[in-house]
């Protein structure tokens, strides 16, 4: 079984302006919510691949009843916690020129009476689960190492464990037993204090991250494809170019394949596979979460990984050409 962890849902309100201007009355065209968070996309994404995920975190107030209307229509295990206070709305606003003004609220502040029932609900759903993802910022209210106490846990319960988030909370997580973080470029930029543009710098970078225990570093680099860095081995994906549509979401849902492929006992190759034609299959549509089992046919037999020794990589001179450095293809 895949659990998906969103300690913060929001519902996201989607406004679309010709202009927009601040200091004035705006009437907005078109408004389009929809259920947020990127553990609620991962969950969306891996029940269209066909399994039905347990999600969990912290609901509340209409928003939160809104939400779970929104994952019983998606068809997925609804095991949140009810709480106290009022789940977020994020607000985007688009303009006719495509520039997008954001505004977050942070969401309620956890008490340590749910953090409790959250913490027991886990435990008992902890040992009938395989894969464990957890998705998107903190909840107010929980320490900053929390991603760690989950760590610890699934190590406890012999989970794999996928953790996607960014910043302090990624920062206080990786001193537990993770399976695979996935920053993209930014995120693995920021937190290694250096600017990530090509597999270099993606190794470089990871290379300190690996030296924790993280077993598996997947760093996303959207139509430039993946790196995977893993204890001796780096794989390059290189992926077909595409007409995009709107790649938000891509990141979860090849979290969600990932997710997904390890469940099924996939091979590393054959879940990198999955997990970019997952993303690339979200970047054509519209919707966030959105994927079409055709396109991930069609795409993974289309996407090419490059797997170099980790040791040779690094030992060997920078211009040397990474042909020489290659020990398979796939
Ligand atoms: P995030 O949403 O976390 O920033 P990315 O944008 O790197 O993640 O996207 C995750 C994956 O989705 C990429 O590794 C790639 O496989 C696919 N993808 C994202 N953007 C594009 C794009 N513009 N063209 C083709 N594939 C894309």
């Amino acid at each position: 079984m895949i659990t998906v962890i969103t300690f913060n849902p929001s519902i996201d309100r989607l406004y679309k302006l010709d202009t927009f201007e601040v200091g004035k009355v705006q009437r907005a065209g078109f408004v389009n919510p929809t259920a947020g968070g990127k553990g609620l996309n991962v969950s969306k994404v891996i029940k269209k691949l066909g399994e039905t995920p347990t999600c969990l975190g912290f609901l509340g107030g209409y928003n939160g009843e809104y939400i779970k209307n929104q994952i019983e229509k998606i068809g997925v295990n609804n095991e949140f916690i009810n709480i106290d206070g009022e789940t977020r709305i994020c607000l985007n606003i688009i303009d006719s020129n495509g520039v997008s003004t954001e505004i977050l609220e942070k969401g309620p502040i956890v008490s340590q009476k749910y953090i409790k029932y959250f913490e027991d609900r886990l435990d008992e759903i902890l040992r009938k689960t395989e894969v464990l993802v957890a998705s998107g910022s903190l909840a107010q209210g929980l320490p900053i190492d929390y991603y760690k106490t989950i760590g610890d846990k699934c190590r406890e319960n012999g989970v794999k464990y996928i953790l996607d988030t960014s910043g302090l909370a990624l920062e206080h997580a990786i001193n537990t037993d993770i399976y695979l973080i996935k920053p993209n470029t930014d995120e693995l930029g920021s937190i290694t204090n250096r600017k990530i543009d090509t597999l270099d710098d993606v190794v470089e970078a990871g290379k300190v991250l690996l030296g924790k225990n993280i077993e598996n570093i997947c760093v996303s680099m959207g139509k430039d494809g993946m790196v995977l860095l893993s204890k001796d081995s780096i794989y390059e994906v290189q992926i077909p170019e595409i007409d995009v549509l709107n790649p938000v979401g891509s990141g979860d849902s090849s979290v969600a394949g990932f997710a997904y492929g390890l469940s099924k006992k996939y091979d590393l190759i054959e879940c990198l596979r999955l997990a970019n034609a997952c993303g690339i299959s979200n970047a054509l549509h519209n919707e966030t979460g959105d994927i079409e089992l055709s396109d991930i046919y069609k795409f993974t037999t289309q996407i090419k990984i490059k797997q170099y020794s980790l040791q040779t990589y690094i030992t060997m001179n920078k211009k040397t050409n990474n042909k020489d450095k290659m020990i398979n293809t796939y």
